[in-house]
């Protein structure tokens, strides 16, 4: 089995080929065409078996199709800049996000998607100026996200896509309050028809509690 168009869409699958991945992982193999099929996602997966690309390629596969959200709010010259992304993925650590955000920066090469990244302990004003220069999938820690959001530099109000990466991860490190304060905005109803995946090392009681609160009708992936 190879990457291929459909499902994936062709400028994606020239990327990945660019990439030098030749064939899917398990988890690639399962996940693109549960996402692309538009249905929510539980996966239990490790490090190490590609669970990035697992939820990245169907996201901006997707989103390659979709094209920017339309502006939502207007906004006056003297508004202060405001991000609108479409793609939101969550991860515990810096190290983490930072990884992500490059596979997705090769990954969306010559497409109209902009990846940003932001994190906790480093400075925010850089992290603005970048999302102010386009941020339609946003790569973000719980605590540095729920900051921009106070600031009224971030709005999900267009958020199709929101990944949990590493969600047990998440958990250990005390970032409950601040995921469910994140997901719930969100949560337009009607308006954006949030997507969402989930993917954890493990799958104990209080991640199943989130999947519960966070997925609808979703498949179980483990891999
Ligand atoms: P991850 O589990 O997403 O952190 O991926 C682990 C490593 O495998 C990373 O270095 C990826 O670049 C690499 N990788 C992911 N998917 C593939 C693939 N389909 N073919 C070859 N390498 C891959």
């Amino acid at each position: 089995t190879a990457f291929t168009s459909p499902p994936l869409e062709a400028l994606l699958v020239e990327n990945i080929k660019l990439s030098r991945f030749t064939k899917p992982t398990p988890v690639q193999k399962y996940s693109v065409p549960i996402v692309a099929g538009g249905r929510d996602l539980m996966a239990c997966a490790q490090t190490g078996s590609g669970k990035t690309g697992g939820f990245l390629f169907p996201v901006l596969s997707q989103s390659y199709l979709n094209g920017p959200a339309p502006a939502t709010e207007s906004r006056t010259a003297f508004d202060k800049k405001k991000a609108f992304p479409t793609a939101l993925v969550l991860a515990p650590t810096r190290e983490l996000v930072s990884q992500i955000f490059e596979e997705a920066k090769k990954f969306s090469y010559r497409s109209w998607v902009r990846p940003c990244v932001v994190y906790g302990g480093a400075d925010i004003g850089t992290q603005i100026r970048n999302m102010d220069r386009g941020c339609d999938l946003l790569v973000a820690t719980p605590g540095r996200l729920n900051d921009l959001l106070e600031r009224g530099r971030v709005s999900l109000q267009n958020i199709k896509y929101l990944v949990l990466d590493e969600a047990d991860r998440m958990l250990d490190m005390g970032f409950e309050p601040q995921i469910r304060s994140i997901v719930q905005q969100t949560d337009m109803p009607g308006v954006n028809n949030r997507q969402t995946l989930m993917f954890s090392a493990t799958f104990p009681k209080d991640i199943q509690m989130l999947a519960r609160d966070f997925l609808k009708d979703y498949i179980f992936l483990s891999v």
